[in-house]
C-alpha cells in the first residue's frame, strides 16, 4: 500500500467517519477521482468504529442498517482508501504529508475535504489519571475492542456532560447480560432546567426526539442525575471510588470504572494549519461547506458538534460541492440549517458550569503527558508562556487534552498550530522541511 510518490486525487478526504464516508460517496458518484484517509485501521470514525468490510457481516455483528448501507455505498463507489494513514502536516501548496507505520508519502489534491471529527473534552480533577478513569467514549471504544476487562462484577459510573453519556449508557444496556457491567449512574453536570429546556426544544427535531426517547427508555432503570459532577476519584493504585457533588451535598460511590468526558472538542488542527478561519472554535464554512481557505471544504464535527445525522448531511454537501455538483449540494442546505440549529442547541445545553474550574487541586496534573500540575500552570500568563516554561502541550497528545482544559480553566487561547500536528517520524519531518524550502 505504501508505494512512494504523491498520490493524486480530484477530491481528497481526511477522515472516514460518517462525514467523510458521505463526502466520499457523493464526490465519487459525481465522477471525481476520490481518496479517503483515516488513521484508524478501517472506516467508521468514532461512532461506527470497527465496521466490518462486508455489508452482511456488518448487519450480523450488530451494526445498524444505516451504517451497513453507508458502508455498502462506500464499497460500491470508486474510492481509493488509505486506512492506518495519518496526515501530519501540509506539504507544498495542494499537498499533504501522510505517514503509515512503515512509510511517509504525500497526497496531492485539487479539492480537499476535512472531516476530522471531534474528541472528548477532559477536565482534570484529583484522581483523574488513576487506572480505571477514562473518557466515556474512550471507555466504550476499549470495551468494543476487547481491551479492558468486563463482566457482571464490574461497576461503572458515567459522568461529565453531553449526549455521549447517554449513548455510552445505552451501549452498556445493549451488551450481552452475561458480560454486562453494573451501570450505577449517569451524572450530567448540566442543570435539570437546561436539560428540560433541551427536551422541550427537541419537539422541533422529530428524529432527535425519537432517539432521545429511545435512549431514556433503554436507560429507564439507571439514575440520570443532572446538576451532578465528579470532584475526586481515589483508590490504591487503581480506581475504587468516585466522589460526586450536586453543589449542595457530596457523596462517594464505589466503582471500578469512571467513564468521564465533558462533551466534545472539534479537531480543527489541520484546518487551522491550512489557514481556515474559525468562528467560536469551529471551522467557518459557507452553505456548501467551503472554508475560507481556497479549495478546502470541511464537514462534520469540526464545523459544529451535531452528531451523526448532521455529519452525514454536511459530508454529502461537501462531497457534491467539491466534485463541482453545486446544484446537488444545494439541495440539502435547508436540512443542513436545521441540523446546525440542533448543534447550537447542544452547545447551549451542555455548556460547562463555572464550578468545574475549581476541580483541580494544586498537585493535580493538567498536562498528563509532561506531568505539569495545576499549580505550575497557574503561575503563567497564557498558553504560550506556560508551554515555554513547563512543556505543557508538548507531549504525545500535542495539547489535544490539556489545551482545551487550560482554555476552560484559565481562559487561555491556544494561539497557534504548528506542523507536525501529530508526533511524526524523522522522514516526515524531512519532507515537511523540504516543502518549505
Ligand atoms: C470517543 C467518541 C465516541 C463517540 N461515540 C458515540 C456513540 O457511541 N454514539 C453517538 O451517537 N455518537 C458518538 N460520538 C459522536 C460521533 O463521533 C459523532 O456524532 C459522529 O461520528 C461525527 O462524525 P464525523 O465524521 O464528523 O467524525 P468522526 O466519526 O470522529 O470521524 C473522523 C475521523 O477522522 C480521523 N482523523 C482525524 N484527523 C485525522 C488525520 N490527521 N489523519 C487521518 N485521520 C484523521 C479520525 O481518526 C476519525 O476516524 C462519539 C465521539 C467520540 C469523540
Amino acid at each position: 500500500m505504501s508505494e512512494r510518490g504523491a498520490k493524486k486525487f480530484d477530491v481528497l478526504i481526511i477522515g472516514a467517519g460518517p462525514a467523510g464516508i458521505a463526502a466520499a460517496c457523493a464526490a465519487a458518484e459525481s465522477g471525481a477521482s476520490v481518496g479517503i484517509v483515516d488513521d484508524n485501521p478501517g472506516p467508521g470514525g468514532q461512532i461506527w468504529r470497527g465496521l466490518p468490510a462486508d455489508e452482511n457481516l456488518a448487519r450480523k455483528s450488530g451494526h445498524d442498517g444505516e451504517q451497513a448501507e453507508w458502508h455498502a455505498r462506500l464499497q460500491r463507489a470508486q474510492v481509493k482508501h488509505f486506512y492506518g494513514t495519518r496526515i501530519v502536516a501540509q506539504g507544498t501548496p495542494g499537498t499533504l504529508v501522510a505517514e503509515t507505520y512503515e512509510d511517509t508519502f504525500s497526497f496531492e489534491y485539487k479539492k480537499l475535504i476535512l472531516a476530522a471529527g471531534a474528541r472528548e473534552r477532559f477536565l482534570p480533577f484529583p484522581g483523574w489519571t488513576l487506572p480505571g478513569v477514562m473518557g466515556a467514549g474512550g471507555w466504550q471504544s476499549l470495551v468494543k475492542s476487547g481491551c479492558v476487562p468486563i463482566g457482571n462484577q464490574f461497576r461503572v459510573v458515567i459522568a461529565g456532560s453531553g449526549p455521549l453519556l447517554l449513548a455510552v449508557g445505552a451501549f452498556v444496556y445493549k451488551m450481552d447480560s452475561q458480560v454486562r457491567p453494573q451501570l450505577l449512574m449517569i451524572a450530567e453536570q448540566a442543570p435539570a432546567s437546561r436539560i428540560r429546556r433541551f427536551a422541550f426544544k427537541l419537539l422541533g427535531h422529530g428524529k432527535k426526539l425519537l432517539e432521545a426517547m429511545q435512549l431514556r427508555i433503554a436507560l429507564a432503570g439507571v439514575p440520570y442525575r443532572t446538576g451532578t459532577w465528579p470532584i475526586r476519584a481515589g483508590g490504591a493504585g487503581k480506581l475504587e471510588w468516585v466522589e460526586l457533588t450536586n453543589g449542595q451535598k457530596t457523596w462517594r460511590v464505589e466503582c471500578d470504572y469512571l467513564a468521564c468526558g465533558f462533551h466534545l472538542v472539534p479537531n480543527t488542527e489541520l484546518a487551522e494549519l491550512l489557514g481556515c478561519e474559525l468562528r467560536g472554535g469551529f471551522v467557518r464554512v459557507n452553505e456548501v461547506q467551503e472554508t475560507t481557505a481556497e479549495n478546502v471544504f470541511c464537514a462534520g464535527e469540526p464545523v459544529g458538534i451535531g452528531g451523526v445525522e448532521t455529519a452525514l448531511i454536511e459530508g454529502q454537501i461537501a462531497g457534491y460541492a467539491a466534485a463541482g455538483k453545486s446544484e446537488s449540494a444545494r439541495k440539502s442546505t435547508r436540512e443542513c440549517a436545521a441540523a446546525r440549529r440542533f448543534a447550537a442547541l447542544l452547545e447551549e445545553t451542555f455548556a460547562l458550569r463555572g464550578e468545574l474550574r475549581e476541580l483541580p487541586a494544586a498537585d493535580t496534573f493538567v498536562c498528563r503527558c509532561e506531568d505539569v500540575t495545576f499549580a505550575r500552570l497557574a503561575r503563567h500568563s497564557g498558553w504560550r508562556d506556560a508551554k515555554l516554561h513547563t512543556r505543557c502541550g508538548m507531549g504525545p497528545c500535542q495539547g489535544r487534552v490539556c489545551g482545551p482544559a487550560a482554555e476552560f480553566l484559565f481562559g487561555w487561547k491556544v494561539d497557534s498550530v504548528r506542523p507536525p500536528i501529530f508526533p511524526a517520524r524523522v522522514e516526515s519531518l524531512a519532507m515537511i522541511g523540504s516543502a518549505k524550502e
